[in-house]
């Protein structure tokens, strides 16, 4: 069985369009699980929404998909990302709007649970410090949590013995983890912040227990022409450049 994880669509078409079909090169997919966030931020709300649910698929909600339902207040986010998700929320189909609204929290399948930011807070929290990662073990039982939020593809381990260490998800070659624990962030579909402006995933095939990370290139500036026609917040669109 073959999964894809993914994180942090943010609308962005374009870029999801390449990364499946990325993954579908390599073979069938039988399942993809999407971390959250399938909106806000970018140009194609409806379209990303539709597409990800013509898939098999397990999704949990994130803070943008509770903006665009009127579920969280955007006066908790900064300005250009609250004129996004009130943009978006418009925009939202009531199909789309009601199939966000239906997405839990967390959710555990099989020896994984998932959460946006953290086990512990998965609305709001960032989970990118060891301190947090351990906090974050505390709040699940099972081998592994995927989580999204931070767009910045990591690795957290708990060894038998309990101590916590960061790890970068190796790139491009394949990851077996050995014993302990695992928290993985997949990086960020459509929106990517670590400087690496191509979209970020994470395959993981279950018959070999291994994940593998790839980042696929898009055309940036097809999102980016889509953002200023529908006069999308100028920053948003020129972050995609740079990966931040
Ligand atoms: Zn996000």
């Amino acid at each position: 069985m073959r999964y894809a994880i993914l994180s942090d669509i943010h609308s962005n078409l374009v870029a999801l369009r390449a990364v499946l079909q990325h993954m579908e090169s390599a073979g069938p997919i039988d399942e993809v699980w999407c971390l959250g966030d399938t909106v806000g931020y970018g140009p194609a709300p409806n379209e990303c929404t539709d597409l990800m649910r013509s898939y098999e698929h397990v999704g949990i909600a994130g803070n943008h998909d509770w903006a665009a339902t009127g579920r969280l207040d955007t006066s908790e986010f900064n300005p250009d990302a609250s004129d996004a998700a009130l943009w978006t929320s418009r925009v939202l189909s009531d199909e789309n709007r009601s199939y966000l609204e239906t997405l839990p929290l967390t959710t555990v399948r099989g020896h994984f649970t998932m959460a946006h930011g953290s086990p512990r807070n998965p609305i709001w929290e960032y989970l990118l410090s060891e301190r947090v990662a351990a906090a974050s073990f505390e709040h699940f039982e099972t081998t592994f949590c995927l989580v999204g939020h931070s767009h910045i593809p990591l690795l957290f381990h708990e060894d038998v013995q309990g101590n916590i260490s960061f790890q970068r998800l190796p790139l491009d070659q394949a990851f077996r983890p050995g014993r302990g624990r695992w928290i993985l962030n997949p990086g960020s579909v459509g929106q990517p912040r670590d400087g690496d402006p191509r979209a970020s995933y994470v395959m993981y095939d279950a018959s070999s227990g291994e994940f593998h990370q790839y980042r696929v290139s898009y055309d940036i500036e097809a999102t980016q022409a889509e953002m200023l026609r529908l006069r999308l917040p100028q920053s948003l669109s020129e972050r995609l450049s740079h990966g931040w």
